[in-house]
């Protein structure tokens, strides 16, 4: 039988992985990736640690992608956390664990994870193009013949995987030229929209709190007065609003609320292992110990000293009060905005600055055990494009990779 010749379009996690799948199983296959480098969204993943997966059970995990995860199944079926790992480690990278199942390269260096994936797709023989983009898809009698790049240079092929990525951090590449690419076969783009972004709030935070990082803080997600769900852990102050994982893990929520022009409202509880008796005690033992602190140093065991003055503003308490001077009702006051600081959130942030584009090609019209496209034969659509998107924990990369391994191996089928 002839040798299969396979055009991938785009080196990133989806891309390299079908590219080097499928040379390994035996196709002639050509990578076209239009910047310098591949993998440039790879080497800033994890703040340059790069979270490659999680060891979350196959349930759990596909949880993690909300209504997009049934479509996954499949691929997870087939190539999943286990086997991502194997294939690292059989390629000589050492992998950590850490909390939350997260899995990481041990020596945290995401470059290296892109390093390994352009090797290995080199050495199983892949012709890699850099600087090459694609802007045209080629259709004879309803099937993908191959792609058009710019100087309308044609390569034709047996069959074509599109691996562009979503819309955000467009500087690593994925500009959004798959959804166009897509559409012109007919494919249907469920409206694209960041995910896991940072929140705007009402009210500026300012020089003040910027920058501020806390750890172990639940926030409680509000929209339209209802409370729809919470998430424990790290959370930072920016000039304008919230972000941090937990805060990018509401992100999605808020930002589909906010399309449909509900209110939405944060609530941080920041000492959420102590309820109002066992803060009031505590209070009292500082109280014993420090009665004539002014409260400015005197809160100081309570919280960082950047929260102070937006408690005092709060509770509406002098911040040269003793704390001897301080009535049961100030008291109060401060237990209840340590439980209840709270913010209106009125925008988030862009595509440039979202880890994830919401959205993309609809799952429906993809075969999800081969990736092919049921609008046009031979193409294949794998990776962030697809209407598939998942919190951070690792999850989202798997999902690259394991489109990506799917498609590969169905192209030399
Ligand atoms: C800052 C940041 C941190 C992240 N951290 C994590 C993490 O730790 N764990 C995790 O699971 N997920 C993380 N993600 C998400 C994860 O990186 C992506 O979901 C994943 O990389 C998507 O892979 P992909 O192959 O679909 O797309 P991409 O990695 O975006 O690759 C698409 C490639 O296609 C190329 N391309 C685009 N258009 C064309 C064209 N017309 N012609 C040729 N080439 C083209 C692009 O240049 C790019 O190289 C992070 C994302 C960001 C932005």
């Amino acid at each position: 039988m002839a040798q299969k010749k396979i055009i991938v379009i785009g080196g990133g996690a989806s891309g390299l992985m079908a590219a080097g799948v499928a040379a390994t199983n035996g196709a002639h296959v050509i990578l076209l990736e239009k910047m310098k480098t591949p993998a440039r969204k790879i080497r800033i993943t994890g703040k340059g640690r790069c979270n490659i997966t999680n060891t979350a059970p196959i349930v759990e995990f596909i949880d993690h992608f909300g209504k997009s995860g049934r479509f996954l199944r499949q691929a997870f079926g087939r190539f999943f956390s286990g086997e991502l790992i194997a294939f690292f480690e059989k390629r000589g990278l050492k992998i950590g664990f850490e909390r939350g199942g997260r899995v990481f390269p041990a020596d945290g260096d995401a470059p290296l994870v892109a390093r390994l994936l352009v090797d290995w797709v080199k050495e199983a023989g892949v012709d890699l193009r850099t600087e090459i983009s694609v802007v045209d898809l080629l259709v004879k009698k309803g099937q993908v013949a191959g792609v058009v790049c710019g100087h309308n240079q044609k390569i034709y092929a047996d069959a074509v995987i599109l691996a562009t990525g979503g819309a955000s951090y467009p500087r690593t590449g994925s500009t959004g030229d798959g959804y166009r690419l897509a559409q012109s076969v007919g494919h249907t783009i469920v409206t694209t929209r960041p995910a896991l972004v940072p929140l705007r709030t009402a009210e500026r935070i300012g020089n003040g709190l910027a920058g501020l990082q806390l750890k172990n803080i639940n926030a409680r997600l509000f929209i339209n007065g209802k409370r729809k769900t919470q998430a424990f852990g790290e959370l930072s102050f920016t000039k304008n609003g919230l972000s941090g994982p937990i805060i990018l893990t509401l992100s999605s929520l808020v930002v589909d609320a906010l399309r449909s022009r509900a209110q939405v409202a944060v609530i941080l509880d920041l000492k959420p292992a102590l309820d109002d008796a066992k803060l009031e005690a505590r209070m009292q033992r500082d109280l014993q110990k420090r009665p004539h602190d002014p409260m400015s140093s005197f809160l100081r065991g309570l919280m960082p000293r950047e929260l102070i003055q937006p408690c005092l503003d709060y509770a509406q308490i002098d911040h040269n009060m003793t704390a001897v001077m301080l009535p049961a009702q100030a008291r109060k006051k401060i237990r209840h905005w340590l439980k209840n600081f709270r913010f209106e959130i009125t925008g988030y942030g862009s595509l440039e600055e979202a880890i994830v584009t919401a959205g993309g090609v609809k799952t429906a019209e993809i075969d999800p055990c081969t990736m092919e496209s049921k609008k046009s034969k031979r193409l294949y659509i794998v990776g962030e494009l697809l209407d598939i998107q998942a919190d951070t924990g690792g999850y989202n990369l798997q999902a690259a990779f394991s489109t990506g391994w799917v498609a590969g191996k169905a192209v030399c089928g």
